[in-house]
């Protein structure tokens, strides 16, 4: 049975990342250098020149135009070795998914021998890792709430976290006030995150009483949020980082269904961004979602979003084989929405012409 841990300290409120340095101030530790990794968007922001950086610190910003790989996890981790660097008092991360999910992974790796891909898989990570701090800048993905970390390793073409207690943030700091910047297609497609990852969970077979509370709550949210005139107001940026930090929790007690898997085979063939590419595949998601899929589009009509088509209609045979099977090997969320026997559903010719769909 699950012994589950949630996120011990959070703040929530506009500004609430002001409060950055008392919290900094309380925690007592060997050291007092603070390691941050921080979204290169904020590179020359007001942001940054008010966060409490002292001389000892280091300050690494993080590129989002790849997601996280494990061998950059590795290189930050023996930048800070090199530097005498490896044991700080905290890591701070600020940014969306990708940088939220850096900072988790260089904190267990400086407590952990090994690199990166030795992690991936779950409950491998055996000693707690940096204490570490999460400021999400953009809602949706729950990165801020869940206890893996999204890493591709490039060798094996393998996408997996490392799912562990010790992948937890120790505390967060909840702003709306830093949503505010998003592009607005961006914010659409990280706050869909939340919604489809919750709607895969309740339509799947292997399901709890927990998972199921917060992901129909987390699905309320962003009703309220995309069916409203302005997605961006200060009201429903407020919404919607609670639903991403539910949608987070969800993912601890919950599988998802057929769109993540999907996605994913977007990821590693086509190197489509998670997000966006579970907006590109919810367009050929009506046979198995067909209530979702029809809000999914009210509300992308409602925001004035386009979700572009066609970006795997006229592939080779051998790239449509490539998306199969990194489709297909996502077994658990596809046993979870279709049963154990969803390859007879799911042939090489039924998958391609999904993909062909999108
Ligand atoms: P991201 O980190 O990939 O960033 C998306 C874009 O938004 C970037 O260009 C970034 O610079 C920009 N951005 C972020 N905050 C901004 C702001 N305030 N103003 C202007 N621009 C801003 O975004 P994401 O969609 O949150 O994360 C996707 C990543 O999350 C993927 O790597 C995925 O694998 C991972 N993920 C992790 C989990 C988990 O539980 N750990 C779950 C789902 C997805
Ligand atoms: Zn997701």
């Amino acid at each position: 049975m699950n012994n589950s841990k949630n996120i011990l300290n959070y703040m929530f409120g506009k500004g609430a990342i002001d409060n950055l340095y008392l919290i900094l101030n309380d925690k007592k530790s060997e050291n007092e250098y603070v390691i941050y990794y921080i979204d290169e968007y904020f590179g020359n922001s007001e942001l940054v020149k008010q966060l409490p950086i002292k001389k000892e610190d280091e300050l690494f910003f993080v590129q989002t135009k790849d997601e996280p790989k494990t061998q950059f996890i590795n290189k930050f981790r023996d930048l800070l070795v090199e530097r005498n660097k490896n044991n700080p008092k905290a890591i701070v991360s600020i940014g969306g998914g990708a940088t939220l999910d850096t900072g988790k992974a260089v904190a267990n790796l400086l407590t952990n021998d090994g690199d990166a891909e030795d992690y991936q898989g779950w409950d491998l990570v055996k000693n707690p890792g940096i204490y570490k701090i999460g400021i999400p800048t953009i809602s949706g993905t729950g990165a801020e709430g869940s206890r893996t970390c999204v890493m591709t390793n490039v060798k094996s073409g393998l996408k997996l976290g490392m799912n562990s207690d010790f992948t937890i943030y120790n505390q967060l700091i909840l702003d709306p006030d830093l949503t505010k910047s998003v592009p607005r297609e961006q914010y659409f497609y990280t706050g869909m995150d939340t919604y489809l990852h919750c709607i895969e969970s309740l339509n799947g077979e292997f399901r709890n009483a927990i998972g199921d509370a917060y992901s129909r709550q987390a699905i309320e949210l962003c009703r309220e949020v995309f069916l409203s005139d302005d997605m961006m107001s200060d009201a429903n940026r407020e919404k919607l980082m609670i639903a991403s930090y539910f949608g987070g929790c969800a993912i601890a007690n919950s599988f998802v269904g057929v769109i993540h898997p999907f996605s994913a085979g977007l990821s590693v063939v086509l190197d489509t961004h998670h997000c966006i590419g579970n907006c590109i595949t919810m367009n050929a998601m009506e046979e198995f979602y067909p209530k979702e899929f029809k809000e999914f589009n009210e509300m992308a009509k409602k925001q004035g979003i386009e979700i572009s088509k066609g970006i795997a209609a006229n592939l080779d045979d051998e790239t449509y084989l490539k998306l199969y099977n990194s489709t297909v090997i996502h077994e658990k969320p596809l046993s979870n929405a279709l049963g154990d026997s969803f390859k007879e559903q799911l042939t090489l010719e039924k998958v391609t012409e999904i993909f062909k769909r999108m």
